[in-house]
């Protein structure tokens, strides 16, 4: 209770991931950390974006396997479904039913000037209508749980801003229903690639999964692009400019980054001594999520009442906005009956 009388409540966030299996260093240091660390501030909602992950042409082989790698992921890092709700899309249909609605209030102007349109459909000959809708449906994913704010990086910045303005024009035309959701940008930075790409992504290979065993870590670490200035192991290095150093700042403790880069600076260490350094400490960092993740690949009916249990805490919650976003707009035919 907030002053005895008023009950307080928890902001409540909604956050999604698109299933592509197991997670990666990226996802986790991007989204995952962060997700974890906020589930007793706030009343979180998390969720796999399945209906998202059509939009990319996903192999429907694939994807049921993948949304269940994902989901032991998100156990295994310790999103907790005591804690928080964690639920697959697709089990609550009123996620699409109400980007369908949005439709009605979102000018495909808008939709045009998203970044993400452009850069996908500049690579494709004929652009998919749900890559242009793409923002709507995620507006509709925030939206129908009435989110306070939303954890997001830079990339998505643009996004929710979408889903900001859809909520501020549906009330305009039917009354006040949506908060407009706030974001919450994360401190950890973009997480570049290991080969100095600008993003992190298991499509490129630049990354490790989050459950990978030490020589996995060491397999792709060791093919980390470090300071170019840094040729020979006598040369001095730059930690400031190089990525693995970035890495070390969240893997290794205060006093050992320190000694990176002052060894860095000396060209008293090599660099693959210093990346066999992180990858011990990527591994050990790992070590529980492997652990919990054995414990939910041998018992897959725990996962599924999990999922069962968030999407029906979910579906609670996201009829509720459907009920009173249908009568605020009409649909509700027999009322004309009297
Ligand atoms: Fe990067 Fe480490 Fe090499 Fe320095 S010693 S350039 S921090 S990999």
């Amino acid at each position: 209770m907030s002053d005895g009388t008023t009950p307080h409540r928890k902001k409540r966030i909604f956050s999604g991931m698109q299933p592509s299996g197991e997670a990666h260093l990226g996802n986790y240091l991007g989204a995952l950390k962060r997700w974890v660390d906020m589930q007793d501030e706030y009343d979180c909602i998390w969720c796999i974006v399945d209906d998202h992950a059509i939009t990319s042409g996903t192999d429907p082989r694939e994807l049921p396997g993948n949304v269940f790698d994902l989901a032991v992921s998100f156990l295994a890092v310790g999103l907790d479904p005591e804690r928080a709700i964690i639920f697959v899309q697709s089990d609550v249909h009123e996620h699409t039913e109400l980007a369908w609605l949005f439709n009605a209030v979102t000018p495909v102007g808008d939709l045009e000037r998203m970044t993400q349109y452009k850069d996908k459909a500049s690579r494709v000959e004929s652009v998919p209508a749900g890559i242009l809708n793409y923002p709507i449906l995620q507006a509709a994913d925030i939206l129908v749980y009435k989110a306070d704010a939303v954890p997001v990086g830079e990339d998505q910045r643009q996004h929710l801003e979408l889903a900001r303005d859809v909520a501020r024009k549906f009330n305009a035309a039917y009354g006040d229903t949506f908060p407009e959701p706030a974001a919450l940008i994360g401190d950890a930075g973009r997480i570049r690639g290991l080969d100095g790409d600008a993003k992190m992504s298991k499509s490129i290979g630049n990354t490790v999964g989050i459950l990978a065993e030490l020589d996995e870590v060491w397999a792709r670490v060791r093919t980390a692009v470090t300071d170019p200035q840094r040729v020979r192991r006598t040369d001095p290095g730059r930690p400031e400019v190089c990525n693995v150093f970035s890495l070390h700042k969240f893997f290794s403790d205060e006093e050992t980054v320190e000694d990176v880069a002052t060894q860095c600076r000396a060209a008293t260490r090599g660099c693959v001594e210093c990346k066999k350094i992180l990858a011990e400490n990527i591994a050990a960092a790992f070590a529980p999520f492997r652990e919990r993740a054995a414990h939910y690949r041998a018992h897959p009916e725990e996962v599924k009442r999990i999922l069962d249990e968030g999407a029906e805490k979910a579906r609670a919650i996201a009829s509720a906005t459907m009920a009173e976003v249908r009568r605020k707009m009409g649909l509700r035919w027999r009322d004309a009956l009297g």
